[in-house]
């Protein structure tokens, strides 16, 4: 075989020599100029059809410059380098080193682009500001109110399991929270999103939630619906003590149908379900636990020194229990104290 153009002889491609073929030939191509957006709001830059976020804005460059360079179907590409250069605030200049392989031939091509990062809003950031939401999550607590830090503790909870979902789709945020009743309301983009964080404040305290929808309209002829979902909370938290037939409990957990409490007297762990204890009375928390001092222990019992009257006193050792520091903690009821434990 020789080549067509120079007439040297050896192995061709298309009827040229390597050399013939690389010149008339290229296989890789990118635009001049290559528009790069960020969001205003979330900083997230738009590469391909996803808004992905960059701790360095270098790096989105760098994806994005090669994201858009095409190569021809009969050139392998096996490496790429990419190399940027910020030129201003808002440009960069991109180079790049493509190695390919067509048939056999190893191909090396260079190829230059400016990448302007343009600002702009993503549609997340868009629906968050226009406070759009298609459902509502109202959680409230029932019979006594909320202290502030108790509904600080159960608003984390909800932009904690949020932003565990958001993680995994850009559909998932709350567009606003508003302080309504003794209780909030969370404005949340999706209905699936709204019934999943529902189910979530259900299952780790106990609640119970009841589903509304009202026609919102049509869209592209279907209706279209907003569904509102009230999380009632239980009166009593992990760690409560409840009083139930003159007897003391605490609450060592709550679940989506029953709660595990400890029976104060005899140590005992039984499980309750939650429908028993919609009514229940809570008649301390874990700010009403205090700290005694030991004074000697055995395997049946504990003396003490009483916390609040500083007297000598006795109180059951349950079994298998280790002690962690000098003292324990106890919960004076009606002139006796209950052992809670480290
Ligand atoms: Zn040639
Ligand atoms: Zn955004």
């Amino acid at each position: 075989m020789f080549c067509v153009k120079c007439g040297r002889e050896g192995r061709t491609y298309g009827a040229l020599c390597p050399e013939c073929f690389l010149q008339s030939n290229r296989f890789t191509s990118i635009p001049e100029f290559l528009d790069l957006n960020v969001c205003a709001h979330c900083s997230e830059y738009l590469i391909g059809k996803q808004w992905k976020y960059y701790g360095d804005e270098v790096e989105a460059v760098k994806d994005y410059a090669t994201e858009n360079l095409q190569a021809r179907q009969d050139g392998r590409l096996y490496d790429l380098e990419v190399g940027v250069q910020r030129m201003d605030a808002k440009h960069y200049q991109v180079h790049l080193v493509a190695r390919l392989m067509h048939d056999d031939l190893e191909v090396e091509e260079t190829l230059d682009t400016t990448v302007r990062v343009r600002r702009n809003v993503c549609p997340k950031c868009n629906k968050i500001q226009g406070n759009y939401f298609e459902s509502i999550v109202q959680v409230r607590p029932s019979d006594r109110r909320f202290s502030d830090e108790e509904k600080e503790q159960v608003l984390n909870r909800a932009m904690d399991y949020v932003r565990g979902v958001a993680k995994e789709s850009r559909e998932a945020f709350i567009a606003k929270v508003v302080q309504e009743h003794g209780g909030f309301d969370l404005y949340v983009s999706t209905i699936a999103l709204g019934k999943g964080l529902s189910r979530d404040l259900v299952s780790t305290y106990g609640a119970e939630y009841k589903e509304s929808s009202s026609l919102q309209g049509q869209k592209d002829g279907h209706d279209i619906y907003r569904v509102t979902y009230l999380v009632r909370l239980p009166p009593y938290r992990v760690r409560d003590i409840l009083l139930i037939n003159k007897r003391l409990y605490m609450v060592h957990s709550t679940g989506p149908q029953s709660a595990k409490v400890r029976d104060l007297k005899s140590n005992e762990m039984i499980v309750v379900p939650n429908s028993e204890l919609r009514e229940v009375n809570v008649v301390g928390t874990r700010k009403d636990v205090l700290d005694a001092v030991v004074l000697t222990e055995t395997e049946r019992e504990f003396q003490i020194m009483h916390p609040l009257t500083f007297k000598t006193v006795e109180i059951r050792h349950p079994r298998n229990f280790e002690r962690k520091g000098d003292t324990i903690k106890v919960f004076p009821y009606e002139g006796d104290l209950y052992f809670i434990g480290n």
